[in-house]
């Protein structure tokens, strides 16, 4: 209970320097408005389409509160690819810290919104498939966190050197 505890104020903490200092992360401005002003309409949590299913939400969540479902007909994304599951939110496990968010490769990687979200992602209309082919460029230190919650590196393999 205990780690709980802790777990949900360093996630207030860290909304608190996300909203009001921007720190170190991305959250669209509409996001952050509706974050601080308490109105975040709660909606779809998983964009199934724009989700490259690479488990690395759920792995990262520090409260088990995401699980992979499998999909009934797997999605082949790219040569070397193909979506076979999408999380999902629990949301009475869900202390909104947003690593979920904020680790997704769409984020983290592409700059897009995260596919996953605990409030709401809306409606991304993004082809994945063509982000995949993308070089991404992103720092090695970086890359060594987000690496370490993938079960599956190929989503890696186009990082730009440089960088
Ligand atoms: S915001 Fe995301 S990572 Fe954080 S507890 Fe909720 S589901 Fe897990
Ligand atoms: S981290 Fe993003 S792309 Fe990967 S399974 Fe979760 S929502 Fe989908």
């Amino acid at each position: 209970m205990r780690n709980l505890i802790k777990i949900a104020l360093e996630g207030a903490f860290t909304n608190f320097k996300r909203i009001f200092f921007a720190a170190d992360r991305v959250t669209d401005m509409d996001m952050k408005k509706q974050i601080a002003t308490l109105s975040v309409e709660v909606d779809d949590r998983v964009d199934e389409s724009a989700c490259i299913g690479c488990s690395g939400c759920a792995n990262v969540c520090p409260t088990n509160a995401i699980v992979m479902k499998p999909l009934a007909h797997p999605v082949k994304l790219t040569e070397g690819w193909v979506k076979d599951q999408v999380p999902e939110i629990i949301l009475e496990k869900c202390v909104v810290c947003y690593y979920c968010h904020d680790f997704c490769p769409i984020f983290s990687l592409y700059g897009q919104k995260g596919a996953i979200h605990p409030s709401c992602v809306g409606d991304q209309e993004v082809d994945v498939s063509e982000f995949l082919e993308q070089p991404f460029k992103i720092s090695d230190d970086k890359l060594k966190i987000i690496a370490q919650y993938l079960s599956d590196k190929t989503v890696l393999k186009n990082k730009e050197d440089g960088d």
